[in-house]
């Protein structure tokens, strides 16, 4: 059936058709939020906003360019029928070869800008077992006091000790940490050096055996 001027459609339905037709034409279904930076990866710039399509309330991440990392002019193909065969600058005459078109290239660079996003987040790992042991003791000059937890998803243990003195400062007692997944030991530079405290810390793990001992 023709929407013509043929007479076929009774004019008050045409007329219907005509506004319902106009009104999805003209409705705003995605409203777009900018995201105040720029950001480069692999030597070309990006610019990502945030999409939301109104209609089903979803939003996605949205990656524009890539941009030229020195006049932020917009980057096209230099040849439109080869993709591969690189980019320029529509601004300066900088240009670049890729091993994507640029829609990969968009791609990559919204997957890196999601992983980047997530690194702020705090990591809490369910394969390892939830809160924190925790053993402490003390004498008349000394406390000590051993911890083992989680930190970004990692099995982390902790031994604090010192001497009991006022108003204790971060100097004033060691901080040794232990890594088991990287058999690793270390100590907190903000805090006193061990071996001012300990002749000798001796730390076993699963596979090493990790020693520090003082000079004399
Ligand atoms: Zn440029």
């Amino acid at each position: 059936m023709a929407l013509g001027t043929d007479g076929n459609i009774p004019e008050k339905i045409r007329r219907f058709i005509y506004n319902l037709t106009y009104m999805a034409a003209f409705q705003p279904t995605i409203k777009r939020k900018p995201i105040e930076e720029l950001f480069i990866y692999k030597n070309l710039m990006y610019g990502p906003s945030y999409k939301t399509h109104i209609n089903i309330d979803r939003t996605d991440l949205h990656i524009d360019g890539p941009y030229c990392p020195k006049c932020r002019g917009l980057l096209s193909y230099k040849n439109n029928t080869q993709p591969l065969g690189g980019l320029s600058c529509t601004v300066c005459n900088f240009q670049c070869s890729n091993e994507k078109d640029i829609a990969g290239l968009r791609e990559a660079a919204l997957r890196a800008f999601e992983a980047n996003q997530r690194l702020a987040l705090r990591v809490v790992s369910l394969d390892l077992p939830p809160g924190v042991v925790k053993a402490e003791n003390e004498n008349e000059d000394y406390w000590v006091e051993a911890r083992i937890g989680q930190k970004d998803g990692k099995l982390q243990g902790m031994i604090l000790m010192g001497r009991k003195v006022k108003d204790q400062s971060k100097k004033d007692y060691v901080q040794i940490i232990l890594d088991p997944e990287e058999e690793q030991m270390r100590f907190d530079k903000g805090n006193q050096n061990p071996m001012e405290l300990l002749a000798k810390i001796e730390v076993e793990f699963q596979k090493s055996k990790v020693r520090q001992e003082g000079k004399d």
